[in-house]
């Protein structure tokens, strides 16, 4: 697979395009000893989680809905898909997130939170990637 042309938000539940003014992104706790894996974020992920970075695919993404080493979590749902309407998670609405500069904006609008880290910051980079089935290092030769 070697995509450069973003697709569309998939959402996390039904796996299923999601139009701009019909989902939106959720970020929340990852980390059930923290708190409702539904709930707004709590803590950043520790720098001493384990190095790999999150699920390299879709599927794994939808296979893998809990990471229990991860304290923050990113998915994209249908309005209709919410899992837990009643809970109050970090959301904005995926028609705000249509390109990448958009997705970069939030990027860094959430590097200003305390419950944001470093690693946390480079997996929603990553959930870009993955959701809209790019490939994050095809293209370029990358020094270590
Ligand atoms: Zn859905």
């Amino acid at each position: 697979m070697e995509n450069y042309v973003a697709g569309p938000w998939q959402c996390t539940y039904c796996g299923k395009e999601i139009i701009a003014d019909q989902g939106f992104i959720e970020i929340n706790n990852g980390n059930p000893k923290l708190g409702s894996v539904h709930g707004h974020p709590i803590a950043p992920t520790t720098e001493d989680a384990p190095a790999s970075a999150g699920p390299r695919s879709l599927h794994a993404a939808l296979q893998k809905v809990v990471e229990p080493e991860r304290n923050i979590r990113f998915r994209a749902f249908h309005d209709r898909c919410n899992p837990a309407p009643t809970e109050e998670g970090y959301h904005f609405p995926i028609g705000e997130s249509a390109t990448a500069e958009q997705w970069m904006r939030w990027v860094i609008h959430l590097g200003t939170k305390t419950w944001m880290g470093r690693e946390d910051l480079v997996r929603m980079v990553e959930f870009y990637f993955i959701n809209r089935n790019l490939e994050p290092h095809t293209g370029v030769e990358m020094p270590d």
